[in-house]
């Protein structure tokens, strides 16, 4: 096993990393130079297309002589989950840094996750071949935050290759090799999973101990579900068969369970007739920090929905869901997710890997009331990393956005702590945030707890029926603004009826706004001011197709006619 090494890169948004896998794969013979897409590790089409990583990603290489196994990691916070997954299953990271930007908020995060767990960390600068990179500042940065000394610094270009054989090299030198404790039984680390419409539950696994085979039967140590290993092999990065995966190796192996909760994230695979293997403590379960409504636009599809939930979780295990209703959506469910970002690629994996239409409701924190009408509210603690000239900028902007300050630490940049309602976090604080230091401040955050708050539901009533779907918590310095933009969006949204629609922004018992659509007086066949000839029958009938169409996509709240068109509009920012 001593020719084996287990590593990550990790790294901030868009610093690299999978384009520095992409030369690692050329390096050592997994892909062919010039003849492969970008990215190569990212295979999700929608990676593709937004060009950021958003799962872990593994592939074994061989290079000359040992087995590197590398996994490719998500640099967003929102995907900090994957990162942690993947750090339980190697021995070392390749800490990348990009030149042109230096050290940012998700470097420093995702450097200490590998700090407690005694991963040897190997820094590196990257992007060195462009016009705006800024090494000595970036090497300073390195030594200054990780204390680390100048000659331990490689610098790569991942764009042009230059410096990588180097960079692998130092892999194998620098990495330790897996420890093996025992082989008198197995003991695999399930890392993720995903779900194979013929073969059941795809397990990713890294062992530590023992070995498994195809044909093996074993057992999860917590769910004590039992299978038979129908085929076991590596990634290339397409799942490939092999004969057994050894003490020290990451791979996969193929359940054929069909139904999906018998497998679980974390869990432990273990013989299962020998007694004598015992549960890794797995991972801690991450708290989602937004919630949103997911309903099907067309009801029926409801079971799909349920389905397609399960098989995405079992590939993505920080989501959380449980079914609601609601009167104008039918069944549907409230899903937890761990940012704005991670909603939005969840609803798009779910509509595209399942063929699913949705509608989300706008993500939201979780309020929780207590008796005497205050609310606890979820709060975080942000990291903002700033180049020094936007410092001014930074603090006035968090004044409004209800943060607390902590701390702050100049270096060559700036990093501030605050204490900020997560509520305020996903408004549109981040834009602002790189609006007003043009693009340089980087951020990040975990959850810190709850604190009181006042808040109250500001209920949205439509002839002064409460429609659900629009009402929501909110705290009451933002109730006028919010009461107001509601009643104003829905006048524009919801078409006019036979009869007139008040709408009304009502918060803790008091209507605090509204506006009101007329009565419908002209019927469809008057269309800007002219009536239709009646020779122009063909036309005519078209129309009155058309709206029957329409009513049929039509949900009545109250007596009030509301297209689900509105909803969707009101629910998506860039509508
Ligand atoms: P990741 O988010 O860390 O995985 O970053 P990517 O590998 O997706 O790269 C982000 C962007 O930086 C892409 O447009 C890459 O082509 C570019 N990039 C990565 N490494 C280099 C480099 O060394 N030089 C240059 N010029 N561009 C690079
Ligand atoms: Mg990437």
């Amino acid at each position: 096993m001593n020719n084996i090494r287990n590593f990550a890169i990790i790294a901030h948004v868009d610093h690299g990393k999978s384009t520095l896998a992409d030369r690692f794969l050329e390096l050592t013979g997994i892909v062919e130079k010039g003849s492969h897409d970008e990215q190569v590790l990212d295979r999700n089409p929608i990676s593709r297309e937004r060009g950021i990583t958003i799962k872990l990603a593994p592939v074994r290489m061989s290079y000359q002589g040992y087995i590197l196994n590398l996994i490719d990691t998500p640099g967003h916070v929102d995907f900090s989950y994957e990162v942690d997954r993947t750090l339980s299953c190697v021995e070392g990271v390749i800490l990348l840094v990009d030149a042109t930007q230096g050290i940012q908020a998700q470097t420093i995060a995702n450097a200490y996750k590998a700090v407690e767990k005694n991963l040897m960390i190997i820094p590196v600068i990257n992007k060195i071949d462009l016009p705006g990179a800024d090494i000595e500042r970036t090497k300073k940065q390195i030594i200054d935050f990780f204390g680390i000394d100048e000659k331990e610094i490689f610098m790569i270009s991942a764009k042009t290759g230059d410096g990588v054989d180097n960079l692998l090299k130092a892999v194998v030198e620098k990495i330790p090799s897996p420890k093996i404790f025992h082989n008198d039984y197995l003991q695999g680390l399930i890392f993720d999973s995903y779900y194979d419409n013929h073969r059941g539950v795809i397990i990713f696994v890294r062992v530590f101990n023992g070995e498994i085979k195809k044909g093996k039967k074993v057992k999860l140590a917590n769910l004590k579900t039992e299978f038979e290993v129908s085929e076991v092999g590596y990634f290339l990065p397409d799942l490939t068969p092999a004969d057994n995966l050894k003490a020290g190796e990451i791979g996969y192996l193929v359940t054929n369970l069909k139904n999906i909760r018998e497998v679980a994230v974390g869990d432990t695979v273990l013989d299962k007739e020998n007694n004598q293997g015992f549960s890794f403590s797995g991972y801690k379960k991450i708290k989602p920090m937004v919630f949103a409504s997911i309903f099907p636009t067309e009801t029926s599809d409801f079971p799909h929905l349920k389905k397609a939930l399960e098989k995405l979780y079992l590939n993505d295990s920080s989501l959380e869901f449980s079914p609601i209703y609601s009167q104008a959506f039918g069944a549907g469910y409230k899903v937890g997710f761990l940012g704005l970002l991670h909603a939005d690629v969840v609803r798009e994996r779910l509509e595209r890997e399942f063929n699913l239409s949705l509608i989300l409701t706008p993500p939201q924190v979780e309020y929780r009331e207590e008796k005497n009408g205050f609310f606890q509210e979820p709060v975080v603690k942000v990291m903002i990393i700033t180049p020094s000239e936007y410092l001014g900028a930074v603090m006035k902007l968090c004044q409004n956005y209800r943060a607390k300050f902590l701390t702050m630490d100049s270096k060559d940049q700036i990093i501030l702590e605050y204490e900020m309602p997560m509520a305020e976090l996903i408004s549109d604080f981040f834009d602002n945030l790189k609006s007003v230091t043009s693009g340089y401040a980087s951020l990040d955050w975990y959850f810190l707890g709850y604190q009181q708050v006042k808040a109250g539901k500001l209920e949205l009533l439509l002839n002064g029926n409460v429609v659900e779907e629009f009402s929501e918590i909110v705290v009451e310095e933002k109730a006028y603004q919010k009461a107001n933009f509601l009643t104003n969006r829905l006048r524009e949204l919801i078409p006019r009826q036979q009869y007139e629609v008040r709408i009304q922004g009502r918060y803790k018992g008091k209507i605090i706004a509204s506006s009101r659509i007329a009565p419908f007086r002209k019927d469809v066949l008057v269309k800007s001011g002219k009536v239709l000839g009646t020779g122009d029958i063909s036309r005519k009938k078209k129309l009155l197709e058309k709206q029957k169409e329409g009513k049929k996509k039509m949900k009545m709240v109250g007596k009030v006619e509301i297209p689900k068109e509105a909803f969707i509009k009101l629910f998506n920012k860039n509508n």
